[in-house]
């Protein structure tokens, strides 16, 4: 068994016995991996009260070559995620960032980036970052990991320029705008205005130069968050237990 030490984010943290825990954790080197932390539930444990949901923390663990969990040896605590004691749509959106990312991952499949990705949308929720600009840009970086971002100035069948002006189709299984040529009879296709599709191209196109995000207007949030949860939904095969919390985002 090869011992590794590794950053990681705990995604989901699921009681086992009366003293251990199985862990979910989402590693800077290794992806995503499960564990079993023995002894994690005893009042003085190796763990050091670290392994907390949504926590940073440095790890040591054991791979098991087999089917098998792994055995996590060793968990320090680098930052608890703190918004969880003091705001209800920081929480939500912290449990969030954590669904995508169990849900859009592999085991096993490293991505550094993505890692990166998750530590600074729970490090910007935790610092005060504006909510809703926090997921939206942690959405758009997930969707790009995972090679899924909507296109949304050019018809996503045949390529042609799609200009948004009113409303305009968006196939939600195809991943984009639809043209007036390529919308008949296509399945799964919503009309959003030409707001949200107009903000989602730009917010992409800052993510692609790492530029900072513009505020997203009080008024197209909710249309926002369905179309996003609608297309999470898709691509990912089911709708996100979270999406229905951050609604009201
Ligand atoms: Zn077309």
């Amino acid at each position: 068994m090869a011992s590794e030490k590794t950053q990681a984010i705990v995604i989901r943290l699921v009681e086992f016995s009366e003293t251990s825990c199985v862990l979910t954790l989402f590693t800077e080197d290794f992806g995503k991996v499960s564990a079993l932390a023995k002894g994690a539930r005893r009042p003085k444990s190796a763990f050091e009260g670290a392994l907390d949901l949504l926590a940073l923390v440095r790890i040591v663990f054991l791979r098991k070559s087999s089917d098998a969990l792994d055995l996590l040896t060793e968990a320090k605590l680098e930052r608890r995620f703190r918004s969880a004691q003091r705001d209800l749509s920081r929480l939500y959106a912290g449990y969030y960032v954590a669904e995508l990312l169990a849900e859009l991952t592999d085991t096993g499949d490293p991505n550094r980036e993505l890692f990166l990705a998750a530590d600074q949308a729970l490090l910007a929720l935790d610092t005060g970052a504006g909510v809703p600009e926090t997921i939206l840009r942690w959405e758009l970086e997930a969707l790009r990991q995972a090679g899924h971002l909507p296109s949304l100035d050019a018809c996503v069948v045949c390529g042609q320029p799609v200009t948004a002006a009113g409303r305009v189709p968006f196939g939600m299984a195809a991943g984009g705008v639809l043209c007036e040529t390529c919308r008949p009879g296509r399945r799964g296709v919503v009309s959003i205005s030409a707001a949200v599709a107009n903000l989602l191209k730009h917010e992409i196109q800052r993510l692609e130069i790492a530029e900072a995000q513009a505020p997203i207007p009080p008024e197209v949030r909710g249309e926002l968050r369905a179309v996003m949860a609608s297309y999470v939904a898709h691509q990912v095969g089911h709708r996100l237990r979270m999406s229905d919390y951050l609604a009201s985002q």
